[in-house]
């Protein structure tokens, strides 16, 4: 435009210009994303600037973004009514000045580190623009010049442009960016296309995004007026004998014809519902927010939305899902994405940003600090210790909501009125008893928190406190103890907690090894899981109380008295002695040692594991991965 001048491009930005507009990246929608981020950025920006002086919004009222296509001009425009920049501002912030991200999006870009869409981490979002318009024009308006700036480059071009607009002060303040589309992205120019990369792009920013849109609209075509119309209708009413012509002619539907006519829609009328108040928001909102987290279709088991607040503040909705994720049911935990949504000031960071440890992958939710810089690569954000701090907290927080759901309440059902039968007996009904929904989900991702207890130490006790057990007293398909159930529930003189790995729960109930622990009403739990052998390593114990394999030597039972149980085990083991020498001598060394026991029952015999030794569990568990 006249009476502007030119300006180069710093080397550093004019390389990454040209490796972002010939890369072969194909997806270019990150530009409006880019876009959208920059403005709401910007809105920000004068918000905070107006809490201090509310005059600096007379500039313009609304703070909003506006976004309209032009499909005969071939051109995209993006509006907001943010802080505008000054005729400096735009000479510095696009183009003249490195940005320290240049050169490490460059480097990453050429290492095959970054792909084209993360341009925005590197704080370089902006260029983005170039993969998809030939010419870009910056028009924008800042409270600190008075007057309204044009910047203006054309792809390619180791230069811009920046003078004053033509136009004059058409803003009041704020940015409009004009993109003039390139042949091969005209799909831009489809408001479908637009609605949809707009609702996904803002559905959490908190300033208001409308996108104009073209409306025909029928409308009372006008009559022709010529000079002589009043005339001619005069005329023809004086020509009209009959008076039901007349009537007739007043019916007649008008004269319809097509109007353009222009429309906004707000697009993202539900943002940022972590930073609302919990108690304003229904449970229903919250399942309508899991939906757009998940992209799943049914509703979460469960969820918490806090505020964490220290040195380190951020807000954050964690959801525990129903279903479980795929690679979680095809055994695959290491395949499961993380699930979290990181955001900075609403700006989204990264949708599967890793924030939770892998055993915790199939939570998902939102984050969004105000305390993470926006301009660093993510792999930078990612062993920040802010991120560190964020990480440890999420997690006491996850294994919180976990042990919400276990300890929520379930309503019973209202008693119903006993129906009686003819001669007046109430009927028993077969009511299935209510599943707590706990149990419901500990089914599906009891696993996921065994691995907790293998991979996590810090959380141990609490993640142990969350298991659940099918045991020789639990009945049915959903009745399942705890281990602090167990506890409660042991004998006065017990002090370990027994359990019994195994296949699956026939073989176990109707092992040899239970008979001891059914005569004295012991209860055992009972461990079919592949994992249980790994944790219960890992862990040991649990509130004092040591696991005891029961497969293993060494189970004693301190029910009675020590010293008669010794000389009791002394006169058996010497009346034995020739059998044991015998059948020591006859399994040779297939076996350890051969021993008198009193923890049989029923049965004669039983070949155990040395305590220390390997399970038969556990090698039964080895051969089958072994093939
Ligand atoms: P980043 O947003 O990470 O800073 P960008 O390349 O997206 O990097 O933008 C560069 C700079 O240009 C921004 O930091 C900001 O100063 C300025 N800018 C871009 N878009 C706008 C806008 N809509 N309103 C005001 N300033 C803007
Ligand atoms: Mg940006």
């Amino acid at each position: 435009p006249a009476g502007s001048s030119s300006f180069e491009y710093e080397a550093e930005v004019h390389k990454m210009l040209d490796i972002v507009v010939n890369s072969l990246y194909t997806n270019k929608d990150v530009f409006l994303r880019e876009l959208i981020s920059n403005a709401s950025d910007a809105l920000d920006k004068i918000r905070f600037m107006s809490v201090t002086k509310p005059e600096l919004l007379d500039t313009k009222k609304e703070l909003e973004v506006r976004i309209e296509y032009d499909d005969e001009a071939k051109t995209l425009t993006i509006r907001d009514s943010g802080i505008g920049m000054t005729k400096d501002d735009l000479i510095k912030n696009l183009g003249t000045v490195a940005r320290s991200g240049t050169t490490n999006f460059v480097k990453a870009l050429g290492e095959g580190a970054a792909d084209v869409s993360m341009i925005g981490m590197f704080g370089v979002g902006f260029y983005s623009t170039f993969l998809v318009a030939d010419r870009v024009t910056v028009a924008s308006k800042n409270n600190d010049d008075e007057t309204q700036h044009i910047w203006e480059s054309l792809n390619g071009e180791a230069s811009f442009h920046v003078g004053p607009d033509p136009r004059g002060n058409t803003l009041g303040r704020g940015t409009e960016i004009t993109l003039h589309l390139k042949e091969d992205a005209e799909e831009y120019l489809s408001p479908y296309k637009l609605k949809e990369m707009i609702r996904h792009y803002s559905e959490f920013v908190t300033h208001p995004v409308f996108l104009r849109e073209v409306k025909t609209i029928q409308v009372p075509k006008e009559k022709e007026e010529t000079a002589e119309s009043d005339e001619e209708k005069k005329d023809d009413i004086d020509d009209i004998e009959d008076v039901d012509e007349i009537e007739e002619e007043e019916e007649k539907e008008p004269e319809m014809e097509e109007v353009t006519t222009y429309e906004y829609e707000h697009i993202n009328t539900d943002p940022a519902i972590w930073a609302r108040d919990k108690d304003e928001i229904t449970d229903e909102e919250y399942q309508e927010f899991w939906k757009v987290v998940s992209k799943e279709g049914g509703d979460a088991a469960d969820w918490s939305h806090f505020n964490a607040e220290g040195n380190i503040n951020f807000k954050s909705i964690l959801y525990l899902p129903n279903e479980i994720p795929f690679a979680l049911a095809q055994g695959r935990p290491d395949e499961l994405r993380p699930g979290l949504r990181l955001y900075v000031r609403k700006v989204l960071i990264s949708d599967e940003f890793d924030l939770m440890p892998r055993y915790l992958n199939f939570i998902k939710g939102v984050v969004d600090s105000d305390d993470l810089p926006l301009n660093v690569n993510r792999e930078t954000l990612q062993e920040s210790k802010i991120i560190k701090i964020i990480k440890k907290k999420l997690v006491r927080k996850a294994i919180e909501t976990i042990r919400n759901l276990a300890n929520k309440k379930i309503e019973e059902d209202e008693p119903e009125e006993a129906e009686v039968d003819a001669d007046g007996n109430p009927v028993v009904k077969d009511k299935p008893a209510k599943v707590h929904p706990y149990i419901q989900w500990y089914k599906k991702f009891g696993l996921s928190l065994k691995m907790g207890c293998i991979d996590d130490s810090a959380n141990r006790d609490k993640l142990q406190k969350l298991l659940r057990f099918k045991s020789s007293k639990t009945k049915g398909e959903d009745e399942y103890v705890s281990l602090q159930e167990y506890v409660d529930r042991m004998k006065d003189w017990q002090k370990d907690i027994y359990v019994f790995p195994g296949e699956n729960m026939k073989t176990l109930e109707e092992s040899s090894f239970m008979d001891i622990f059914k005569e004295k009403d012991i209860e055992v739990l009972y461990l079919t899981e592949a994992i249980d052998e790994f944790w219960l390593g890992h862990s040991r114990e649990f509130d004092g109380k040591k696991y005891r394999d029961i497969t293993k030597e060494g189970i004693t039972f301190s029910d009675e008295d020590e010293d008669l149980a010794k000389r009791r085990n002394k006169v058996y083991t010497d009346k034995f002695k020739p059998l044991t020498k015998f059948l020591k001598k006859l399994f040779g060394s297939n076996v350890m040692k051969v021993s008198i026991s009193k923890r049989l029952g029923k049965a004669p015999a039983i070949v155990s594991a040395s305590e220390y030794g390997q399970s038969a569990n556990m090698d039964r568990l080895q051969r089958a991965q072994a093939y």
